[in-house]
């Protein structure tokens, strides 16, 4: 029997070994729980072991669950696909939203950003894998995205997201994660101060973190197998 603060002591622990190897110190990546599919009790568990950062894909899950523990000091990070009528959930139920991946929705996210919240953090979504995937802007689209986006009220850039197709192959992987930590460095020479980069999962945050994460999204190493 494995706990999820078990669990999350083992991940840290991951984190903190890449860090080792990357030559990195450890408080420079961020751990976030991906928590879609688990209910509040499971969140709950993971607060008690001291997780402060939940994310979640589904907007409807993620905003009640966000509502029912309201109070509770967590910070909520929307991590999904949003169509664009539902843009309001976001802006009005979450600290984070890493898959702005057109200019439309983070024009709805800051017009629907309620005054007395602090600023949406935002990262853009890019599509590294080409073809195979169909979520995230084309990197050759991203630098004019995040130049429209900076420009916004309410909402404040922070930096890119990334989801690479799964594979085993080590060095297709970390040339997929070192697209996006070339963009950040080509946005950040142009004069913008984006301080995260939102990629590696359960199985490749090693790998991601080697390429230069800052934030790592975890979900089934912490909670367990979702059931589809
Ligand atoms: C589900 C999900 C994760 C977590 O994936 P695991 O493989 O369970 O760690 C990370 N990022 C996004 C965007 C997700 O949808």
């Amino acid at each position: 029997m494995t706990s999820i603060a078990a669990n999350l002591q083992a991940v840290r622990a991951r984190i903190a070994t890449a860090c080792l190897a990357a030559g990195r110190p450890a408080e420079s990546v961020q751990l976030l729980a991906v928590s879609k599919t688990w209910p509040a009790a499971s969140v709950r568990e993971a607060v008690a072991a001291g997780q402060r950062a939940f994310g979640e894909n589904y907007v409807q899950e993620g905003a009640e669950k966000a509502l029912e523990l309201a109070g509770s000091g967590l910070e909520w990070h929307f991590i999904g696909p949003l169509q664009s009528n539902k843009t309001r959930l976001v802006a009005e139920n979450f600290a984070w939203m890493h898959s702005v991946d057109r200019l439309k929705v983070a024009e709805r996210l800051a017009a629907q950003r309620p005054p007395g919240l602090a600023p949406l953090q935002v990262c853009i979504q890019v599509n590294v894998s080409g073809e195979v995937s169909k979520s995230g802007c084309a990197p050759g689209e991203a630098a004019t995205l995040a130049r429209a986006v900076a420009t916004l009220p309410n909402i404040r850039l922070r930096g890119l997201m990334a989801i690479p197709e799964p594979t085993d192959d080590t060095r297709l992987l970390r040339g997929r994660f070192a697209v996006l930590r070339d963009l950040r460095e080509r946005l950040n020479a142009e004069g913008m101060q984006l301080d995260t980069l939102s990629m590696g999962m359960s199985h490749d945050l090693e790998d991601a973190i080697m390429e230069g994460a800052t934030l790592v999204r975890v979900g089934t190493a912490i909670f367990g197998e979702r059931i589809p």
